[in-house]
């Protein structure tokens, strides 16, 4: 649908967050221009989970056929004890996820993701106006001398005028701080490797073949790691999350080349197959540390509004943080898209009251988990271990309110009482 005055969108950095808002708001009949101050737009080399909350909202857009040719379902969640890999506890995934939450959870090569939303916002007869898309567009600098009318200015000089300018660039966002939101970065002291390890030399090791025997989202949990992995691309790579304590150089770069040699030394005196995995790690492996930022509701400055990392970068520890995104995309669409050019402010305002809180939330069971996973054996662990074979989520959180979503059935927050996390 296209309301007769059609608004004007500028967002601000075109990576999962900001192109699922850019097709959102481009369907809600809304003018979208995406700056991404990369000169060629992607992701990196590296999978992804949906669960059913951001499956279920790019399902609503309309992609479900496209995900359905680069998907990869896993069958079951399970969870392994780090010293001899024994299952603690097994979640049954595929159709009993769709059954309970009317959605799916799968797995995704990130650019495989990105692809199937840049063609869709590009698509010539999508619903909507055609999202104008500008890479090599960094924002520098904000004008927002009419305050109806921010104005977004890239390093060549570039002006870009909209009714709104959204902030989706990431968790060093510059329109947060060229807007003047609080300073909420947080280190978390801990690191990332992540690597894509080719399924065949999974599968021709009978150490590591049950990898890949059947579709899996694997959690390993130890003393200070934990360690994720799941297929991509229905066998052509195992994507591998392992996280340990960070190095100085890592924190202070944020990333760097590592290799599976630092990966199996770090896992050493795991179990077994946890080093016959690793060390089939190629040379993509990267270190990133993980950094986060902490929880605030203040998400919109006048006609400015954040969305995605840029407002609420959680710690990986609930592969949530690009499906948060996806659910702030869909409701600051939904909004937009039902207010004229009298209604914005009203429409902004209801997407933090409907968004803040629920992302909030995610950040601090996110950052719970960090604790969670990593316990020393001993009574705490036996005790998170018995929790886990309960199936009531993880930390504190319930899948049954992270997968339900809130965008399309806003559930009644208040009803949820947790502990902020800072
Ligand atoms: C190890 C790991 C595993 C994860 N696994 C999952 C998972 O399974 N599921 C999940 O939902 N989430 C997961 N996440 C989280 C997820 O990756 C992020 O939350 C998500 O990518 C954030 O998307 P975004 O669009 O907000 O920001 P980004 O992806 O960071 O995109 C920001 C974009 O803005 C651009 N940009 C930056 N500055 C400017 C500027 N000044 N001008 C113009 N453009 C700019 C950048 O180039 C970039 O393209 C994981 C994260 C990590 C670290």
């Amino acid at each position: 649908m296209a309301p007769s005055q059609s608004l004007q969108v500028t967002v601000v950095g075109g990576g999962l967050g900001g192109l699922t808002a850019a097709l959102a708001l481009r369907q809600q009949g809304c003018r979208v221009t995406v700056l991404e101050a990369a000169p060629q737009l992607g992701e990196v080399g590296a999978g992804i989970q949906t669960a059913p909350n951001a499956s279920r909202v790019l399902i609503g857009l309309g992609l479900r056929g496209e995900m359905e040719r680069i998907h990869t379902e896993p069958q079951d969640q399970v969870r392994r004890r780090w010293a001899d890999g024994s299952i603690i506890a097994q979640l049954p995934l595929g159709r009993s996820v769709v059954e309970g939450y009317g959605a799916p959870y799968w797995h995704y090569h990130r650019a495989d993701l990105h692809r199937i939303l840049l063609d869709a916002c590009l698509h010539p007869t999508g619903p909507g106006p055609v999202v104008e898309v500008h890479t090599d567009a960094q924002v520098v600098e904000l004008d927002r001398s009419e305050p109806d009318r921010p104005v977004a200015v890239v390093a060549r000089g570039d002006r870009f005028a909209g009714d709104v300018l959204v902030g989706a660039d990431g968790i060093r966002s510059t329109v947060r701080d060229l807007a003047g939101f609080d300073d909420t970065l947080t280190f978390s002291g801990e690191m990332a490797y992540r690597a894509l390890i080719p399924g065949d030399l999974i599968a021709t090791d009978p150490a590591t073949r049950f990898l890949v025997d059947r579709y899996h989202s694997t959690i390993w949990y130890g003393p200070d790691k934990h360690l994720v992995h799941y297929v991509i691309r229905r066998g052509e790579y195992l994507n591998v999350v392992a996280i340990v304590p960070c190095t100085e150089q890592v924190e202070r770069d944020w990333t760097a080349p590592a290799s599976s040699e630092e990966m199996v030394e770090a896992f050493a005196d795991w179990d077994d197959r946890v080093p016959a995995m690793l060390s089939k790690a190629k040379d993509d492996v990267t270190a990133f540390a993980l950094y986060r930022r902490r929880r605030d509701p203040v998400w919109i400055d006048g006609r400015v509004a954040l969305l995605g990392d840029a407002c609420h970068a959680m710690l990986p520890y609930q592969a949530q943080g690009a499906s948060q995104a996806m659910e702030d995309a869909a409701v600051l669409a939904e909004e937009l898209g039902a207010a004229g050019p009298a209604g914005i402010d009203g429409a902004l305002a209801r997407y933090v009251a409907r968004r803040a809180k629920h992302a909030g939330l995610v950040q601090d069971a996110s950052l719970r988990n960090m604790a969670f996973y990593h316990l020393p054996d001993g009574p705490e662990q036996r005790e998170r271990d018995d929790k886990l074979r309960r199936f009531d989520g993880e930390s504190d959180l319930s899948y049954d309110w992270l997968w339900r979503g809130s965008p399309l059935n806003d559930p009644d927050n208040e009803a949820i009482t947790y502990q902020f996390a800072r």
